[in-house]
């Protein structure tokens, strides 16, 4: 007998995209913001080691609220996590553990894994050849989990095909789950959805649009009934979730939010300039609604372009599956590292 579970040793672990140690490298590779957090968020950290040796507000009473308040809900429609890695964990364990769930076979990887975990019966249905949603093919079967906008594709399913999905779901009793991580760039979400549907979750991070991926916060926003759900999820697993300096600092950055709107506005506008820049050179690129670009850097594999931006100094994001493998995910950076992407894009594409 080993030492490992069955379960332990049949796990196919995420991957998570490389942090560099020693060199210094424009970093486009794990969709992180650019620039700083709101200049609030240290200020709301000045002061806290003190209270360290007490555990947190379980609740993180204070940022549901203020998180409810910026998108006109009520904090009983909130819930947070140490991320919204853990905050989709516990989606899966909450509904989808022991049912059939349907996705796209396209999506954040992470979802078969936590499938895995949670003994959840995962069904995928192929992304139509220009890797837009097929809302009908999802269709087939319910729950459903659905990121939007997609990654890595960063395309964005308009409104009316999430109330299709979440009508679909609602008439079979089951949840239908969009992780917004990548929401804040996109042009609408689907909160104004949440008065119609009780079997909505939306999951968003504090990670890309508030700069806070160091911070690790998360959290879903949903009917009491499914934040009761992921409540006790957390509370058969860890009670304390999110640490105090992590409700502090997403608190701060959540309420500033002309702060948010004016970096959001700069990594839209660098985005679509360099994909501009990039259609012009004749190189395919994907429309995006995130802080990312899907860029086609080969006829079939783009291995060799990501390792020749690496030598460049630049990291980007190359993935496996046999459709992605000639694409690149790019990053969103500021002006000045899209300015020298594109030129190295245009470059190592044009060569290879
Ligand atoms: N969802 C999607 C679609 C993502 O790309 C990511 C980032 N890798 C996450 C969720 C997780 O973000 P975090 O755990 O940093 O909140």
């Amino acid at each position: 007998m080993p030492y490992e579970s069955k379960l332990a040793l049949s796990l196919v672990p995420y991957v998570a995209g490389e942090q560099p140690k020693g060199r210094t490298f424009i970093k486009l590779n794990t969709n992180e913001n650019p620039y700083a957090p709101s200049p609030r968020v240290e200020e709301a950290l000045r002061g806290l080691t003190d209270s360290l040796r007490l555990y947190p507000d379980t609740e993180a009473t204070r940022l549901r609220e203020a998180i409810a308040r910026v998108n006109g809900v009520a904090p009983e429609n909130v819930f947070c996590g140490n991320g919204s890695d853990e905050v989709l964990a516990f989606a899966f364990a909450a509904f989808f553990a022991g049912k059939r769930l349907v996705s796209a076979d396209i999506t954040y990887s992470f979802y078969p894994v936590y499938g895995q975990l949670f003994g959840v019966d995962y069904e995928t249905v192929p992304l139509r050849d220009d890797f837009t949603v097929d809302v009908d093919g999802l269709m087939r079967g319910s729950p459903i989990a659905l990121a939007n906008p997609n990654a890595p594709t960063g395309i964005f399913l308009p409104l009316s095909g999430v109330r299709r999905l979440a009508e679909h779901c609602h008439a079979h009793d089951a949840v239908l789950l969009i992780d917004e991580a990548y929401a804040a760039f996109a042009p609408e979400n689907a909160v104004p959805l949440l008065a119609e549907y009780d079997n909505l979750l939306i999951i968003r991070t504090f990670s890309k649009s508030h700069a806070l991926a160091g911070m690790r916060v998360g959290y879903a926003i949903g009917a009491p009934r499914l934040i009761d759900a992921l409540r006790r999820v957390r509370d058969s697993f860890n009670s304390y979730p999110v640490d105090r300096l992590a409700q502090a600092a997403a608190e701060a950055a959540v309420l500033d939010t002309a702060y948010t709107a004016e970096s959001t506005r700069r990594v839209i506008a660098a985005r679509d300039k360099c994909r501009a820049a990039l259609l012009a050179a004749g190189i395919d690129v994907l429309p995006s609604a995130t802080n990312f670009l899907f860029v086609r850097a080969d006829a079939e594999d783009a291995a060799p372009v990501q390792q020749a931006l690496r030598n460049d100094g630049i990291l980007v994001r190359h993935f496996s599956a046999p459709r992605l493998k000639p694409w690149l995910r790019v990053t969103v950076g500021t002006e000045a590292d899209m300015e020298k992407v594109t030129d190295a894009l245009i470059r190592h594409i044009r060569h290879s």
